[in-house]
């Protein structure tokens, strides 16, 4: 059976989701094939910023978030101190967060996309694309639930797949290993603090042998007396894949204040954990008639492991462009899509790549974390720049020290093969 539509959308989590309400709003119809059904767990630490926020609400979610977790800021722990810092007044973005698991959030931004016009096929694989002549994808053979499978022969393909984007690889999408990677695992615990106000992460976990690592440990809560608890470590750490997370995760617990009441024998905790592309580490996101958007075009923020929020905006922006390209009847327009994403992340990104490759060195992390958490002055604008609450035009303390940030790469550059050569020596002494 073959099918042919404006635009197939693979996945129907945040990025494809956005894609097919944004399509549906511009007046394209979209099919959007989802393999799960959902409610589905989705492994998350399930933390919307204000940035995901004023996604949401844009799409018209306000409503579904009103009887979510709220909160209003981060806590930041590390070498024993506490700093509450509040999100930030900005002109555009709201100045709280919500905490929803991804088993509520993602069916119900999917089921908003129908809303708006789009097909969203639940329980439906797409399992094996076929390039034409040029290249492009000109069929996409879905698996349904029921074994059936049908072929559809789309104007435009949208990669929404996640992390491990089986059919953004066969459409030739591949990582740069020489770029940072995430690893994280969560579960969710009782707490008493399951509704407090702030979400916290700590910047100090560390290996059995007690060394920092580059990356967090976060408690985030539910609203619903649960709280996610999850470790995530970056790529730039040395031998980094013989990290056992499962120990990291369990050394974090133990160590997590005792107000929380993190119990490690928790009969609710199981630990799953995901991959973490990010910095745009992932291509090429463009093809003839294709674009990735979300994890499958590794669009995760380095500097804070956010994902959901670019997720969101990346599938909106596939979907501006996908309409334009259908009203002028060209598909060169896609390559606009590559422009925007530089335009947009291409500078904040290099420079989160730089700083995730600096914190890999276990004393620059140190001395890093030894001297933001001892001064809110310090510690509140670094907040601001790794959560993209930066404001165009603006002069203020986080504008600044991101602007000095980018100044600084340059010389980085410059340095780059001394500072990995250290980090190897003691990558490799961490990992025995
Ligand atoms: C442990 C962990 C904690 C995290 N915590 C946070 C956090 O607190 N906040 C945050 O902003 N980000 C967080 N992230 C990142 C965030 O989860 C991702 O960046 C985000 O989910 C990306 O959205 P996406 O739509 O690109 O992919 P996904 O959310 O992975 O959605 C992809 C969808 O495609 C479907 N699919 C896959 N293959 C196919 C196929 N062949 N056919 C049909 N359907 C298919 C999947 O079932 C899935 O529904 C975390 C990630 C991990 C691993």
């Amino acid at each position: 059976m073959l099918q042919t539509c404006d635009v197939l959308i693979v996945g129907a989590g945040p990025g494809g989701a956005s894609c097919a309400f944004w399509l549906a709003k511009l007046g394209v119809s979209s099919v959007v094939v989802e393999k799960k059904v959902f409610p589905r767990e989705k492994t998350c630490g399930d933390g919307l910023t204000p940035r995901s926020v004023h996604q949401l609400e844009q799409m018209g979610m306000s409503g579904f978030l009103q009887s979510k977790h709220r909160y209003h800021g981060l806590r930041t722990v590390a070498l024993g101190r506490e700093m509450e810092l509040k999100w930030p007044e900005h002109p555009e973005l709201p100045d709280y967060g919500f905490v929803v698991s991804r088993y509520d959030l993602d069916g119900a931004v999917a089921a908003n996309a129908a809303e708006a016009g789009a097909t969203i096929l639940q329980g439906a694989e797409a399992v094996e694309v076929e390039r034409g002549p040029g290249g492009e994808a000109a069929a996409v053979a879905v698996r349904s639930k029921d074994g059936t499978t049908t072929e559809y022969a789309p104007r435009y393909l949208v990669v929404a797949d996640g992390s491990n984007s089986r059919i953004g690889r066969q459409l030739g999408a591949v990582r740069d290993r020489s770029l940072p990677m995430g690893l994280a695992l969560r579960g969710y615990f009782n707490s008493p603090l399951g509704d407090d106000d702030f979400i916290e992460s700590h910047l100090d976990i560390r290996t059995v042998d007690g060394e920092v690592m580059p990356g967090y440990g976060w408690i985030f809560p539910m609203g619903d007396g649960r709280v996610n608890v999850g470790v995530g470590i970056l790529s730039t750490l040395g031998r980094w894949k013989e990290v056992n997370t499962t120990k990291v995760m369990e050394a974090f617990v133990a160590s997590a204040p005792a107000r929380w009441k993190l119990d490690p024998s928790d009969p609710i905790y199981v630990g799953t954990g995901g991959k973490l592309p990010m910095g745009f580490a992932v291509g090429p996101r463009v093809g003839p008639n294709f674009l990735m958007v979300g994890d499958a075009a590794g669009a995760i923020n380095p500097f804070n492991g956010e994902g959901i929020a670019y997720g969101y905006e990346t599938g909106r922006l596939a979907a501006e462009v996908i309409a334009d390209a259908l009203a002028l009847d060209d598909p060169r327009v896609l390559r606009r899509y590559e422009r925007d994403l530089e335009e947009r992340y291409g500078t904040y990104y290099r420079a989160a790549r730089a700083f995730v490759g600096l914190i890999g060195h276990p004393a620059i992390m140190r001395a890093a974390v030894g001297a933001g958490i001892r001064s809110k002055l310090i510690m509140d604008p670094v907040m601001r720049v790794m959560a993209n609450l930066m404001q165009d035009g603006h002069n203020g303390p986080a504008e600044l020290l991101y602007r000095s940030g980018l100044a600084v790469i340059g010389a980085k550059d410059r340095l780059d093969p001394l500072v990995k050569a250290s980090r190897d020596v003691i990558g490799a002494r961490l990992s025995r």
